[in-house]
């Protein structure tokens, strides 16, 4: 029996807040990504790092949870904005221009600067104060 696949479309950055009074959603909940990137995952242990660290810094959860996704939220907007840049280049980039795509593609993969914007969420909580140690004095 033949079973006709299915295509879900992805979109970001997510307009909803990642957090709400004693609640906080990480993961694909919070953020999903096409896979192109392979990045949903280290998004999810950084964003769980940073909300552990926020909670060590904070009086409360309440506190700690606002503090927490105003600081590292665009980690995971710019990853989601890419990731489906890349998603577009690898499946619906227009045939008529086929000829362009592979020197994109090793463009992305290789040239630093633009590397490190996809990847951004690599290094995650250093871009924030959250990586900073937690300072007792
Ligand atoms: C093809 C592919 C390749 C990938 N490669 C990489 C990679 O190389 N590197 C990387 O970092 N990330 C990668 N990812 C992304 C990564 O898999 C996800 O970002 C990660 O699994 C998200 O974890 P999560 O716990 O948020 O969600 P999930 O892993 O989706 O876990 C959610 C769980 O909740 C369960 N669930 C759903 N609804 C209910 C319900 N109503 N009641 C109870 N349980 C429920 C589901 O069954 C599931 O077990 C890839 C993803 C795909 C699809």
């Amino acid at each position: 029996m033949r079973r006709a696949g299915r295509r879900h479309v992805l979109r970001g950055p997510d307009r909803h807040p990642f957090q709400k009074g004693r609640v906080a959603i990480i993961g694909d909940a919070a953020h999903g990504l096409p896979p192109t990137l392979g990045q949903g995952a280290g998004l999810t242990l950084m964003n769980a790092r940073a909300l552990n660290a926020a909670l060590a810094r904070s009086a409360s959860v309440e506190d700690a949870l606002p503090m927490w996704e105003q600081t590292v939220r665009f980690i995971s907007d710019k990853t989601q904005r890419w990731s489906l840049r890349y998603d577009f280049f690898t499946r619906q980039w227009p045939t008529a221009l086929w000829f362009l795509r592979p020197p994109i593609i090793w463009a992305f993969r290789t040239v630093p600067a633009l590397n490190r914007r996809m990847r951004i969420a690599d290094q995650g909580m250093r871009l924030t104060p959250l990586g900073l140690p937690i300072s007792h004095g």
